[in-house]
């Protein structure tokens, strides 16, 4: 009977163990969580410490029990694997009872990633958290419920964030303006936190292009958040616990610190068996996620993907790819050779009332892959002039100038006008590698509550083509 062990029990991971174990089930399929929760959606925790989401067991889609119960996977938790010997194919696991050693004939990697360290110094005092593990999210749950326990909940208060909800708690500092940032100043002024989040560039959510950025900024500091731009944290200072966020120009009283700044790959085990990285820094892979070792493949966060438009390996670790991934090195070990498919760098974020999406490459980056990049942001009706409800929808469109074909793009709108859910067509352009004219006659469904009768993503198409 052959072996496919997994290192590690997320999304890449535990799809993989399944995919596998349902298409072959005389694989015997282990796999090593170093941790207790298996199968759990990070991307839920800003709702969990929001309170929108009452217990972090609704994150798990699948319990231990069930993989191992009902899906027959030899799933080990508390087991961190420190060493993976690719002579002997071997991997070693340390535990509670000792250590274990465990042969393999397939092996996926699949150990996810870690919160970047930014040079911040401080970072290690008290009250400075991260939110990238459930018990990170246990941790910040804990916090709030504290703190409004303890709080002046009652007092009325003047602070910014009180324009969202009637009292305030802390201030509190985000550091990062990334999509965890942006995601959990909604939280904590939820919760009824002053909130300050510091951004080292001009820009929060880069990736999403100047004007989606902005709109999204100007929409959360109408809520009441105090967003610092170009303020690069130096230091989270105080005594044994943070009291102050400090950037070069202003020292900022906080009684919690929130560092979001970003993830990077963790391949150090993968690296110290021979697996070889590629230039993003994160694990190098065929199209069917074998790495340089022969019968090592890696996976989801902790691995490189190519981009469908430049066709250059790309790091953007994100949850579908690795789900996907996953799955398909499952299909693959278990003897159908499964490509994942590429990334288009496809992202969405949500913060109070605004929502965002991404995809493909915008102007900075289709210049560096060599493109003569025009872009263009409409502004349009989200649904028909004369049906009772609907608002604005802001779309970003970038295009290669001389082939017309659509590169990239996003949209933004507030108050569940469905900038995310119009943003699939999009994605198919840019995958497809369509122009902008083939995109403005797509053949997408209309109807007044919905959309205009040119959608916003039509009539972006429309007017960048008359750019050209
Ligand atoms: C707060 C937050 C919000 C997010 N929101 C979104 C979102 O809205 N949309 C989106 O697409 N993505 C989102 N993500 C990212 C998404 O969660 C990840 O892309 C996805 O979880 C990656 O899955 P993975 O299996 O590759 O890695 P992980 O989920 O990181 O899992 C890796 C697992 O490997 C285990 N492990 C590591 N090393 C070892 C070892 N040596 N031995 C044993 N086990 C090991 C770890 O304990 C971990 O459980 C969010 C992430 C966070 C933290």
């Amino acid at each position: 009977m052959d072996t496919f062990v997994v290192v590690g029990g997320d999304a890449a991971g535990m799809s993989a163990a399944s995919k596998a174990k349902r298409d072959d089930p005389s694989l015997d399929v282990v796999v090593f969580e170093r941790g207790e929760w298996v199968s759990y959606g990070a991307c839920g925790l800003p709702y969990y410490v929001k309170g929108e989401i009452q217990s972090l067991e609704e994150l798990v889609s699948v319990t231990p029990e069930q993989f191992r119960e009902e899906r027959d996977i030899d799933l080990r938790t508390g087991h961190d694997v420190v060493d993976i010997d690719t002579d002997e194919q071997t991997v070693t696991a340390t535990h509670a009872d000792g250590e274990t050693v465990q042969p393999y004939d397939r092996l996926l990697v699949a150990t996810g990633a870690a919160a970047v360290e930014p040079p911040i110094e401080g970072l290690d005092r008290e009250g400075v958290y991260t939110l990238g593990s459930m018990s990170d999210g246990n941790d910040l749950r804990e916090y709030v419920a504290r703190a409004r326990a303890e709080g002046d909940l009652e007092q009325p208060d003047e602070g910014p964030a009180c324009q969202y909800l009637k009292s305030c708690a802390g201030p509190v500092g985000v550091v990062g303006g990334g999509y965890i940032g942006v995601e959990m100043v909604e939280a904590l002024a939820a919760n009824s936190f002053e909130v300050h989040l510091f951004q080292r560039g001009e820009r929060i959510l880069k990736p999403f292009g100047p004007d989606i950025a902005d709109t999204v900024l100007e929409h959360i500091r109408d809520q009441g958040v105090v967003v610092h731009l170009d303020a690069a944290v130096t230091e989270l200072a105080g005594g044994d616990t943070v009291g102050a966020v400090v950037t070069e120009a202003e020292r900022v009283p906080v009684d919690m610190a929130l560092v979001g700044t970003g993830v990077r790959p963790r391949t150090a085990l993968a690296e110290a068996a021979g697996v070889e990285c590629g230039e993003t820094g994160a694990i190098a892979t065929d199209s069917y996620r074998e790495t340089n070792v022969p019968d090592v493949y890696a996976a989801g966060d902790c691995a490189e993907a190519t981009h469908v438009v430049t066709g250059d390996p790309a790091y953007v670790p994100l949850a579908l790819t690795a789900n996907r991934h996953g799955r398909a090195v499952g299909a693959t070990v278990a003897g159908t050779p499964t490509e994942g498919g590429g990334v288009a760098g496809t992202a969405a974020v949500k913060s109070f009332d605004v929502e965002a999406s991404r995809t493909g490459l915008f102007p900075e980056a289709a210049e560096a892959a060599g493109f003569d990049p025009i872009s263009r942001t409409i502004t349009t009706k989200s649904r028909a002039g004369y049906y009772p409800e609907g608002g604005k929808i802001d779309v970003t469109l970038v295009a290669d100038r001389g082939t017309g074909r659509v590169l990239g793009g996003g949209l933004v709108s507030a108050y569940g006008e469905g900038a995310v859910h119009r943003s699939h067509a999009l994605v198919g352009a840019v995958t497809e590698g369509v122009t902008v004219d083939e995109l403005a006659n797509y053949d997408l469904a209309y109807a007044p509550p919905f959309n205009t009768t040119w959608d916003p993503v039509l009539t972006a198409a429309k007017v960048l083509g008359g750019d050209r």
